[in-house]
């Protein structure tokens, strides 16, 4: 029996755990811990962990992967805490929405027979808490993978079969590069959401503006609701990159503010551009790398990944002649199936 730690077991770990359950990996037990009073109890009672660990050093002692799924700062504490009790190989990876600190502390706390590959699921709601955890939750959404420059192959693999057993789509990417774009794409309509519902709750007007809230309003605020503290976190752990974002941001209104002012033609024409380049990025997305293949035709699934790097890869072939060792039952492994039984 390999395991699997997942520290931490609000939305994200908690939808993890249940994705890696659903996924019925044969020989895999997975254990959680979370620090919060009750939520490990109802983790297991959801059917997201096996076992529940009474900290989060027995969950990390003896696993294989340890996941840890906590806020950005706490992942630092993790770290420190579970160090002393990583066994050699042992492959550890983190869903933090920032990425440049958190390999920084794992370069400085996690010992040298352990290789850390981050990882950002770019999937969540504003919802938190292990009550709000989905299994579905990352089925067709990417998932960043940001090694650490030493981290081995056998890790990335490790990273990889997790991301393919909840069944997302790998992209690979360098922290510093992932913290400017998130900082754009994530942080900074997160900044504005804030920005634009306490603008207009501070109104005077607000009772009476807040009946024609409408579906728009509505839209650009959702974000407002998500937790404090991830939102706090998120800001003092990518600072430097959502303060570039902002500026610029402020820039473009203030291009918008002079168009709106006198430059009718010009602003019609700023609309329309806009529209169609959104409307073509939600039919045709630019098209992204490829994720790097091995060449292997004999090409292992998610699950039969995930066991090769637990129990290795000899024992997982010969097992799959014999009849097959995992009960991973993922559309993936499916299709293999499929592809391989005679017309
Ligand atoms: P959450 O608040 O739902 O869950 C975090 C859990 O970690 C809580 O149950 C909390 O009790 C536990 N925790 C806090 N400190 C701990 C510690 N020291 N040891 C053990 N457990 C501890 O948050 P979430 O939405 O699941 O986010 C988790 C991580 O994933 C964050 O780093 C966040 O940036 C990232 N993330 C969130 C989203 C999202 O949309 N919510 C999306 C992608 C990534």
């Amino acid at each position: 029996m390999q395991r699997i730690a997942i520290i931490g077991l609000g939305l994200i770990g908690g939808s993890l755990g249940l994705a890696i359950k659903g996924a019925r990996l044969e020989n895999v037990e997975v254990v959680g811990y979370d620090r919060e009073w009750g939520v490990s109890p109802k983790a297991q009672r959801l059917g997201a962990i096996d076992r529940v660990a009474r900290d989060a050093r027995s969950a990390a002692g003896d696993a294989a992967l340890v996941v840890i799924a906590t806020p950005i700062l706490a992942i630092r504490e993790v770290m420190e805490e579970v160090a002393p009790v990583l066994r050699e190989g042992c492959v550890v990876t983190d869903t933090g929405s920032t990425k440049a600190e958190v390999l920084r502390w794992a370069g400085e706390l996690l010992p040298e027979h352990v290789d850390f590959v981050g990882g950002h699921p770019m999937a969540g709601k504003e919802q938190s808490g292990i009550q709000a955890a989905d299994g579905r939750l990352f089925a067709d959404t990417a998932y960043c993978v940001v090694p650490q420059v030493n981290a081995s192959e056998r890790a990335i693999n490790a990273v990889l079969s997790l991301v393919g057993v909840v069944r997302a789509r790998p992209v690979f990417i360098d922290a510093e590069e992932h913290d400017s774009y998130v900082a754009a794409v994530s942080h900074l309509p997160l900044v504005l959401s804030v920005a634009l519902f306490s603008l207009a709750h501070e109104s005077q007007a607000w009772p009476d503006m807040a009946e024609l809230a409408a579906s728009g309003f509505r839209d650009l605020t959702r974000l407002a609701s998500g937790d404090p503290a991830m939102s706090h976190d998120i800001c003092i752990t990518n600072r430097e990159r959502i303060l570039h974002w902002v500026d610029r941001m402020m820039g473009e209104l203030s291009r918008y503010r002079e168009l709106i002012q006198d430059k009718d033609e010009e602003l019609f024409k700023a609309f329309a551009r806009t529209q169609l380049e959104r409307d073509s990025f939600l039919t045709k997305p630019p098209e992204r790398r490829p994720p790097p293949t091995t060449g292997d035709t004999d090409i292992l699934s998610s699950g039969e990944r995930m066991a090769s790097f637990l129990v290795g890869e000899q024992w997982v072939r010969r097992a799959r002649q014999v009849g097959g060792l995992l009960g991973d039952r993922t559309e993936e492994r499916k299709r293999e199936e499929r592809k391989r039984r005679p017309p």
